[in-house]
């Protein structure tokens, strides 16, 4: 529900002073609950960043200093909610044809990237992630110190982004123990701390049940996000349904009989009921899933994290995001890793093209787009509902695109309709 709007015939909007005030005078406004008006006024304190009013008329007061946003509809900051910024130091690669010849290759590219280009490829990543509109991302690293590294970006650039750091660990066999040693060294560095971490198990056939037990545990006591890659492809299905395919060939041929592979019947969904049904978990892709899956994924409050132009780019079947919107499943977007991204891409990393594709391709409605794009990530990453909504005492943390005032369609629709750039307030 949203707030009262202020009333718009108010001839003097200065309860708050003039000092550190700026107004936004922009073309439309859209949030996540619904709100739709027309030219506004967003008044904003420079100091907090608070949204302190939002008035329905076209002339900025002279209290004020304005700056012009009148041909753009403005929305609430996007959520990235699957990304892997350290692997900003790799370029664009072309689907080699299988998913696990991607990952062979993006673990030879991975190899070959020094710790020193990691925080510099985070900050690159945050560089072209507030460029694109996003403020707030949850982000899987392969160390603490690509988890780490939106500190050491704020405080060299002042701009303010809110990263969940997800701390990747792989390991089956005898590196379960290992793994589990791993998690419990990063939470004793960094926690308490610092509170937007979390822990991510990377996937079912690299990392083992007793991982994921051990994950939910430390999640459970210290307040930690829990996230996974899940039900990717019909190879990961097979790796756990059969122990064999072109994933278990992988994994025996890296680490012999200690990969510790065997067939259990269940589906990667069945093999983690355990885990899954003890925390809230944050799920990239479940791009093959049964209608059991989603009732259970329903039943556990568990978010998926859909990547559609990653999900392009691997040619998969098409994905059930619907179904799952349907079932009540919380499904936010997510970018996958700038690997995947067109090479052409104007803004890479960016969720307004996540949702374009799905509005042109399946006609999907803005409304839901946009729940997706902000309020469904937050959900998904524990943050506050807030952030997307556009209102007194919100965060004026914004996106904004350009459209045409003269044209009778919908303004975001427009822009979700053309190419045009968008841009964070
Ligand atoms: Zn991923």
């Amino acid at each position: 529900m949203n707030p009262p709007l202020p009333d718009p015939s108010r001839s003097n909007p200065a309860p708050y002073g003039t000092a550190g005030v700026v107004a936004y005078r922009v073309g439309a406004v859209r949030d996540a609950f619904g709100l739709q008006l027309g030219p506004s006024l967003i008044l904003v304190d420079v100091g907090s960043r608070t949204i302190l009013d939002i008035l329905e008329i076209d002339t900025p007061p002279k209290d004020y200093p304005t700056i012009d946003y009148s041909n753009s509809v403005v929305w609430p900051a996007m959520v990235n909610a699957h990304t892997h910024l350290d692997l900003c130091a790799c370029d664009p690669q072309p689907y080699p044809g299988s998913f696990t010849a991607w990952l062979s290759q993006v673990l030879a590219s991975r190899g070959a990237v020094k710790a020193a280009q990691v925080t510099q490829a985070v900050a690159y990543g945050l560089d072209l992630s507030v460029n694109a509109g996003v403020g707030y991302m949850g982000d899987i690293a392969h160390t603490p110190e690509a988890c780490m590294a939106r500190w050491r970006f704020e405080k060299a650039t002042g701009t303010r982004i809110v990263k969940v750091g997800l701390f990747e660990i792989t390991g089956r066999g005898s590196r379960e123990r290992w793994a589990c040693q791993e998690m419990d060294r990063f939470i004793d560095e960094n926690t308490p701390h610092i509170p937007v971490i979390g822990l991510q198990p990377h996937a079912p056939y690299s990392t083992g049940l007793g991982v994921y037990k051990h994950a939910v545990a430390l999640a459970n006591t210290h307040g930690l996000h829990l996230s996974t890659h899940l039900a990717e492809t019909e190879e990961e299905i097979e790796f756990t349904r059969d122990g064999s395919g072109p994933l278990a060939d992988l994994l025996r041929s890296v680490r012999g009989d200690d990969a510790d592979i065997r067939a259990t019947g269940l589906d990667p969904i069945q093999v983690l009921a355990g885990p899954l049904a003890q925390a809230h978990w944050l799920l990239a892709h479940c791009n093959y899933v049964t209608d059991e899956n989603i009732a259970f994924l329903a039943k556990c409050g568990a978010s998926v994290a859909y990547c559609p132009m990653a999900h392009a780019y691997f040619h998969h079947k098409p994905h059930r995001y619907r179904d799952m919107l349907d079932a009540g499943v919380n499904v936010c977007l997510g970018t996958d890793s700038i690997v995947c991204a067109p090479p052409d891409s104007q803004q890479p990393l960016s969720i307004l093209d996540e949702m374009r594709l799905l509005y042109r391709r399946d006609g999907t409605p803005p409304d839901t787009l946009l729940q997706m794009a902000t309020l469904h990530g937050l959900r998904a990453l524990g943050l506050s509902e807030d952030f997307a909504r556009i209102a007194p005492g919100c965060p004026a943390q914004l996106a904004s695109a350009q459209f045409n005032a003269d044209l009778d369609t919908d303004p975001f629709e427009q822009v979700l309709r053309s190419d045009v750039p968008v841009s964070p307030i």
